[in-house]
């Protein structure tokens, strides 16, 4: 017999995949300009240039045979300590290069993180909406996967209900701002507040929570919008991050995780994450990108045509009468659904050839993803169509 959670996990296709699949039939089907696919998180601008000529000069002067062969299973050392000096240098994080474990993106620091965590039967906590992968990572690791539901209208963490949530078998809670899918950034104070509730609860019950923060959005921010750095805050604490967005390279596949060095017995932590690396056949992230990542750790992709999307989208959907938080980061907007029914929104906007995805597999029904990683040209041209859309459900009167 196979493995029937793979079976299913296999069967059950992610919707956002779906309607990606979706995107490409129909513009084969009427013209790529007549499609306005806001379904995926793809970033829409180049990698900087300099990352470019970086990647260009790596290849033509390395010695290839060392440039494409394996490295340490966490990361060349040069290449950890440049990360850990970046994040240092912007975050006054005091790490250094055996904190840093280089991974193929945020996607892998996640499942590793949670399988060096997790034993089987332990809770993991994390506030709606999230990223789905949360939970097929937790579950996967062997954890139940808790949604904590989110302050009503904000999306800001609901401290109390967190609080509540907590209980002998959590062993983790992971955070993610710039959030995906609501855009929506946690400031210093909540951050604060958040820390302050696991470390009390951790104290009293003799054992951490740790805190996963998972930041693959962390630069992509608007309006001088700052965004913690929980080690300053938590000692039991990991960063999952991945160059995906920043660098616009979600394909190349590479990113890190970050254990805190304040960390209650910090060399086992350390230990456990290299120990899960192997056992889920990680290997070593790819060479070539490590090679980048030490010459770009702080580089940024120009983030400004997001903003200016942003500001054109917020704008015309509130022009047209749709709801949503305005999102302070990340691509992402998240509507509310004019029907209590978002799959149903979803279905009708695709009839104009709108696609973007119900919040449901966010765990947070009633609303829906736009993904506004997209094309200036395209977001311009989709506008008539969102008009009309609005009008169907009479949203101005
Ligand atoms: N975490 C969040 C919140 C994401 O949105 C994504 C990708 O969209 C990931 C993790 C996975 O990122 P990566 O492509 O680097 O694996």
């Amino acid at each position: 017999m196979l493995n029937p959670k793979s079976v299913n996990l296999g069967k059950a296709r992610s919707p956002i995949r779906e309607l990606f699949e979706y995107a490409k039939t129909r513009k084969k089907q009427i013209g790529e300009e007549n499609v306005f696919d806001f379904s995926l998180g793809n970033p829409d601008v180049p990698p900087p240039e300099q990352a470019t000529e970086a990647l260009i000069k790596i290849i033509s002067e390395c010695e290839p045979v060392a440039l494409h062969g394996y490295t340490s299973a966490q990361g060349d050392f040069s290449v950890r300590e440049a990360v850990a000096r970046d994040l240092n240098a912007r975050y006054r994080a005091d790490l250094d290069a055996d904190c840093i474990y280089m991974t193929c993106g945020a996607a892998a620091s996640l499942t590793i993180t949670l399988n060096a965590l997790v034993n089987v039967g332990d809770e993991v906590l994390c506030f709606t909406p999230y990223f789905p992968e949360y939970r097929v990572f937790s579950e996967r690791a062997g954890a139940k996967f808790i949604a904590v539901e989110s302050e009503e209208g904000s999306f800001q963490p609901d401290l109390n209900k967190l609080e509540r949530a907590l209980g002998e078998r959590t062993k983790a809670v992971i955070i993610n701002s710039p959030n995906n899918p609501s855009g929506v950034v946690y400031g210093e104070e909540v951050i604060k507040k958040l820390c302050a509730l696991l470390c009390e609860f951790s104290a009293r019950r003799g054992e951490p929570v740790y805190l996963i923060s998972d930041e693959p959005y962390r630069e992509i921010v608007y309006g001088g919008v700052k965004i913690p750095c929980v080690m300053n805050y938590y000692a039991d604490s990991i960063i999952c991050y991945s160059y995906s967005k920043s660098l616009s390279l979600p394909g190349e596949r590479i990113g890190y995780i970050a254990v805190n060095k304040k960390a209650g017995g910090f060399a086992e932590l350390y230990a456990a994450v290299c120990g899960a690396g192997r056992a889920l056949g990680y290997v070593c992230a790819p060479t070539l990108f490590q090679r980048l990542v030490e010459k770009c750790a702080g580089l940024v992709s120009d983030l400004s045509a997001y903003k200016s999307n942003r500001d054109i989208l917020c704008a015309a959907l509130e022009e047209y009468g749709f709801s949503f938080v305005r999102p302070d980061g990340a691509f992402y907007l998240f509507v509310k659904s004019p029907e209590a029914d978002a799959n149903a929104f979803v279905a009708r906007a695709k009839k104009y050839e709108i696609l973007f995805v119900a919040g449901d597999g966010f765990g947070c029904a009633g609303y829906a993803r736009i993904a506004y990683c997209v094309s200036r040209e395209m977001l311009a041209r989709s506008l008539p169509a969102f008009k009309a859309l609005a009008e169907e459900y009479n949203l101005k009167n």
